[in-house]
């Protein structure tokens, strides 16, 4: 019987397999966690192997027509309002903008209207200005990749942006269903993980609960407290929460690789062979190497990995400030370019607990916003043991 993958390590959920099927029979399928992998049809499948010989993941078999070493900037967007609105130094819409110029479509991570993240197409800044932002779950691509070949085939210039995994991914479909990608650049992200959606599904659920009021806003990589990683809420009810121990708490989960997708362990786009012509991220050191760029708002790293992407950064270029670097500083505080993220030795555990006793439990249990109450308990507890010793 046809399978496309043999264990979840080796699928990073990038629809390539699903997009490819000449009978359509594969559907992405969530599981526990939240995450999506192909489901083949056995009714329909026409044993064809089509499916698992074009999945990028476990083949790495995408051609950039790589320069082997990238070159690399620090870029700052000249907008302050860019920057703010921006997870880093607002790369993504300096090249974005120049993109939607020249007519071309812009893909991207956005939330849908009850938080899920899911891959859009912008034509229009405003659509674009969706995308913009980190958003730490996986997005689900749907039918992007689709999409994506319609508007190549109809002469449109296309920008994708998204993680290592899902450019490669995208590259493979489109050169398998032989679709000309002239007019198509790629832009990836330096990629920690992507934690699963369920969990995040829960966390503003919850944040809701505990706020009697809904979500409007919700930023990964707020500046209100300059670059850095600080979340925010924006409630209906006109509150704003960047400072409780719960409003962190998402992203203290993120950082404790408890809930990433498995094949992010076993990633193979943590290098500095990319797959995208251009990869964007935040220059983390750059008061080191470039005490005078520094700036509180944010700074990008920008990696050229292809002529192409050479050309769109030269050419979009003109609303950044930028700085020439080189890969070996760049590279000295981004471990995901060195290797994957490894895996928690809790996390089976911290699935268990989740999938047995929910959310509020494991919050409550891996992250400090139940740090106080496991004080307060171990102190009524040491009280008790005292009081019975007298
Ligand atoms: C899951 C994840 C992990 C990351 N890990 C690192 C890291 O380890 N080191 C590092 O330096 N940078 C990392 N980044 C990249 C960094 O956070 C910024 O996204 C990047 O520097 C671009 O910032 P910007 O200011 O140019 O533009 P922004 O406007 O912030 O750009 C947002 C871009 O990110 C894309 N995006 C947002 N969320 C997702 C998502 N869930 N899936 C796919 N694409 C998405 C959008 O499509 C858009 O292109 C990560 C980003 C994500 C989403
Ligand atoms: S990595 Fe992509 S192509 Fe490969 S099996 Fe998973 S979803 Fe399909
Ligand atoms: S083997 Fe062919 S027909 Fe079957 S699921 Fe894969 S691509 Fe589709
Ligand atoms: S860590 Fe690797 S596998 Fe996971 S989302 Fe990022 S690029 Fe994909």
């Amino acid at each position: 019987m046809q399978t496309v993958y043999d264990n979840k390590k080796v699928c990073c959920g990038c629809t390539a397999c699903k997009c490819i099927c000449p009978v359509q029979s594969i559907n992405m399928i969530a599981d526990e966690e939240g995450f999506l992998y192909p489901d083949i049809n056995h009714e329909q499948c026409i044993s064809c192997g089509l499916c698992k010989r074009i999945c990028a993941f476990q083949n790495k078999n995408y051609t950039a027509d790589s320069i082997r070493v990238p070159e690399v900037y620090a870029a700052k967007h000249k907008d302050d309002d860019v920057r703010k609105k921006s997870s880093s130094g607002g790369a993504f819409t300096a090249i974005s903008d120049h993109i939607l110029l020249k007519n071309g479509v812009v893909y991207g991570a956005a939330y849908d209207e009850s938080f899920r993240v899911v891959h859009k197409r912008a034509q229009t800044t405003k659509e674009r200005d969706e995308l913009r932002g980190s958003k730490y779950v996986q997005s689900d691509l749907n039918n992007a990749f689709i999409d994506i070949k319609e508007d190549l085939t109809n002469d449109r210039i296309v920008l994708f942006t998204g993680t290592g995994c899902q450019a490669a991914g995208l590259i493979s479909y489109l050169k398998n269903a032989h679709v000309d990608t002239k007019k198509l650049i790629t832009v990836d992200l330096i990629c920690h993980g992507v934690p699963s959606p369920n969990i995040f599904k829960d966390y503003i659920f919850y944040l809701e609960k505990k706020n009697r009021s809904k979500i409007k806003q919700y930023f990964f990589r707020s500046k209100v407290n300059g670059w850095g990683h600080t979340e925010e809420a924006v409630f209906e009810n006109g509150r704003n929460d960047y400072t409780s121990r719960l409003s962190q708490a998402h992203k203290e989960l993120f950082y404790s690789d408890l809930c990433l997708r498995p094949s992010c362990y076993n990633c193979k786009y943590a290098c500095i062979a990319r797959p995208a012509d251009i990869t964007i991220a935040d220059y983390w050191g750059v008061e080191k190497y470039f005490p005078k760029f520094y700036d509180k708002l944010g700074v990008s790293a920008i990696l050229i990995n292809t002529n192409k992407g050479k050309e769109v950064f030269l050419e979009s270029a003109d609303c950044m400030e930028y700085i020439k670097s080189n890969i070996n500083d760049c590279a000295s505080r981004q471990n995901n370019l060195h290797s994957p993220t490894p895996i928690n030795p809790q996390r089976a555990e911290f699935w268990s607990d989740y999938l047995h006793h929910g959310f509020n439990y494991i919050t409550k249990k891996y992250t400090h916003y139940g740090f106080i109450k496991r004080i307060r308990r171990l102190v009524i507890y040491i009280l008790k043991r005292i009081r019975g010793l007298i």
